[in-house]
């Protein structure tokens, strides 16, 4: 199943057509999505029961994030071993978790506002979870997502790279610096979550392309690390990690320019398109 929303409201989404879940289900589910994924299985049970359901044709530039206003956004520092190359940091022990501000979060179409000439991308796998938890097993983590979206984790790297310690939350906080989207996919609609093609394009040349199964935690590893620490909260959003072909990283380096249009695509899940634009205009 596809979920995404219009206007801020959770849609089901089968090609060209889609249906409101409120409206569907006569305002006993909800049409908030964090609040629907609050309620996931019941929500789950209730869309696979088979009924007819008010199906009209999509307008896909309509399409917001996800989840427009999730609690909580965690992301990963050094997730894939060769970004980790590439930045010259070593592999870590455990993950390096830090927050995206859920301000930032914006949707598969918007213009990414840059404030600078140091800007740059990093396309990933997003998890969205579902019913969430305290201490979940990786071996249960899966049933406890709801689905899988793509993300850019925009990144502003003079501020990012502050001195005397790095400053990642607020460097990757700017407003638009969370793109998300087009819509979360149920694991169970992958041919295998755990391995999925990633890639990204700027200015129609490739930047990044490599496999998720590349990370060095995977997801039921991450669910499971964090989980046990913070509760993770239906609705959560997990930027996995980038791999490598970020800007700064790049010899000679480049940085998102005015005009740019920054495609990031995963297998089985979609792409999305995001245009820079300076701040001036934005
Ligand atoms: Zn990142």
């Amino acid at each position: 199943m596809r979920l995404g929303t219009v206007d801020g409201r959770a849609i089901v989404i089968d090609e060209g057509r889609s249906y409101d879940v409120g409206v569907a289900s006569e305002g006993k589910l909800p049409a908030d999505p964090v609040v629907l994924l609050e309620h996931w299985d019941e929500f789950q049970d209730w869309a696979a029961s088979g009924a007819d359901r008010p199906w009209s044709d999509l307008t896909l530039t309509r399409l917001g994030p996800p989840v427009p206003n999730p609690r909580q956004v965690f992301a990963l520092a050094v997730n894939y071993a060769d970004h980790a190359a590439e930045a010259q940091r070593e592999v870590p022990e455990h993950p390096y978790v830090f927050t995206k501000f859920p301000s930032c979060i914006t949707g598969p179409w918007a213009d990414v506002v840059l404030p600078s000439n140091r800007v740059d991308w990093e396309v990933e796998l997003v998890v969205v979870m579902g019913t969430g938890g305290h201490h979940i097993p990786a071996s249960e983590a899966w049933s406890r997502v709801a689905g899988l979206t793509v993300g850019q984790d925009i990144s502003e790297r003079r501020v990012q790279f502050r001195k005397p310690i790095p400053h990642l939350s607020i460097s990757k906080s700017f407003p638009t610096f969370g793109p998300t989207g087009p819509w979360l996919t149920t694991p169970d609609e992958v041919l295998n979550p755990d391995d999925l093609a990633i890639s990204c394009d700027v200015g129609g040349d490739e930047m990044q392309s490599s496999r998720t199964s590349h990370m060095l935690f995977s997801v039921p590893t991450l669910v499971e690390l964090i989980s046990a620490i913070t509760p993770l909260l239906s609705g959560d959003l997990i930027f996995t990690g980038t791999p490598s072909g970020t800007g700064s990283t790049r010899d000679p380096r480049r940085y998102l320019q005015a005009g740019d249009v920054v495609v990031s695509r995963i297998e089985g899940i979609g792409e999305i398109r995001n245009t820079c634009v300076d701040s001036a205009a934005g």
